[in-house]
């Protein structure tokens, strides 16, 4: 009977998942999907190893599936899928993990409370990262579960890097700069040396480009900077988050336009970078597909953010020997690519196009002083790795 880890990514109208087998110490996909449209019109689909799709269910339009009904019916999907396996553990995706959790933790009632209070950090994730891991608790005490923190890879930061230009009143409420995406940049950290060994050892940027996007500085694999900071919302200008922002417009935006606070919140997160310049779209595909002439200057820009934000890592590292493109757009996207490796030509990276029109792994030529990669991101692998190694 083999034994299955399960990973969940839980956010507030979605679960995703996955589902290893433990083959001693190796880790192998065996489904994948997600229920999406909590609350309003919920869809669950699964894909086996292959991609091919292994199951479906749509409860309609206006049907208010909540988290605890979603897992209910992930769980009598794995029940059939996974016939005669057996699940020793869940793993789950955490946004925050505050000052205190730095690496993964077995998720017991007295972490969980710990974690609860770290919800005014992260108040649009961390509640609904939560929630499955009380919810699975409930149905099976004796499961272990184990929470994996977005922000656990930055704490090898040093204070300075962590640290906000404000007056102690403040900043003793934990109010620093954590990093995001620290279980994508864990994972390509950990494949690095096979990969690309001299960017292992040296000094690297990767490239964390999706929906949200950030950079992160490398020091022979350990993370010393991150262009995300306090919260997710701050560097690189992402899908439909606005990225670094003097913070005088966000007084401009209460005192002389009077919005409030939520209405900017919503204005930051969900109505900015791509989505929000353009005025079209916040997927970079059909910004790449459009004419349109916002459309151009929203991609302009992004790639302008990105070359900005590479300097600053670059000095956080004194130096740049490699760079390295993943997630949706970094992974799939040989224009942005091409366009963010051509303007920083002058770190001394000389572009290959017909390795990146390949797909290469390698996208520089052999003479380049700094070298540029393509290493697709696994968050799920890393979650289930973390998982393993606890339990
Ligand atoms: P998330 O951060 O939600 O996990 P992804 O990592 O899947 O998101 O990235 C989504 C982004 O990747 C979207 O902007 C999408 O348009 C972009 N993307 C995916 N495939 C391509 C492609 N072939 N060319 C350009 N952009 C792509």
């Amino acid at each position: 009977m083999a034994d299955v880890i399960l990973v969940i990514n839980a956010g507030s109208s979605s679960i995703k998942f996955s589902a290893f087998d433990v083959e001693g110490s190796r880790l192998d996909l065996v489904t994948r999907g997600q229920v999406e449209g909590l609350f309003s019109s919920p869809h669950f689909v699964a894909y086996n190893a292959d991609g091919e799709k292994a199951g479906e269910h749509n409860w309609g339009e206006g049907a208010q599936l909540d988290h605890a009904g979603a897992i209910a019916h992930l769980g009598a999907f794995l029940r059939g899928h996974e016939a005669g396996h057996h699940l020793i553990g869940v793993g789950h995706r955490v946004v925050h993990g505050g000052a205190h959790f730095t690496k993964p933790v077995l998720a017991n009632a007295q972490v969980l409370d710990e974690l609860d209070k770290l919800t005014p950090l992260a108040p649009l994730h961390q509640p609904h990262n939560l929630k499955p891991i009380r919810i699975i608790a409930e149905r099976n005490p004796d499961l272990p579960q184990v929470a994996c923190f977005d922000t656990a890879f930055h704490a090898s930061q040093t204070t300075l890097a962590q640290a906000f230009a404000l007056p102690e009143s403040i900043t003793k409420n934990g109010v620093r700069r954590y990093g995001f995406h620290g279980l994508s940049y864990e994972y390509i950290a950990s494949v690095l040396p096979e990969v690309a060994p001299a960017a292992a050892r040296g000094r690297t940027v990767v490239a964390h480009l999706g929906n949200g996007a950030s950079l992160c500085a490398l020091d022979a694999g350990k993370s010393v900077a991150s262009t995300m900071g306090f919260t997710a919302v701050d560097g690189l200008m992402m899908g439909t988050r606005c990225g670094n922002l003097d913070p005088g417009v966000i007084l401009y935006m209460f005192d002389e336009l009077g919005m409030n606070a939520r209405e900017i919140e919503d204005l930051l997160y969900r109505g900015s970078g791509l989505l929000g310049v353009s005025g079209v779209s916040g997927d970079m595909r059909a910004l790449l597909a459009s004419q349109d002439e916002r459309a151009r200057f929203a991609i302009d820009l992004y790639v302008y953010r990105i070359g900005r934000e590479l300097g600053s890592m670059s000095a956080a590292l004194q130096g740049l020997d490699a760079v390295v493109f993943t997630a949706g757009i970094g992974e799939h996207s040989k224009e942005i690519r091409q366009r963010v490796c051509e303007q920083a030509a002058w770190w001394g990276i000389e572009f290959d196009p017909a390795a990146n029109g390949r797909g290469d792994a390698c996208i520089s030529k052999p003479s380049s002083k700094v070298s540029a990669w393509v290493i697709p991101t696994n968050e799920e692998l890393m979650i289930a790795r973390h998982t393993q190694a606890l339990i």
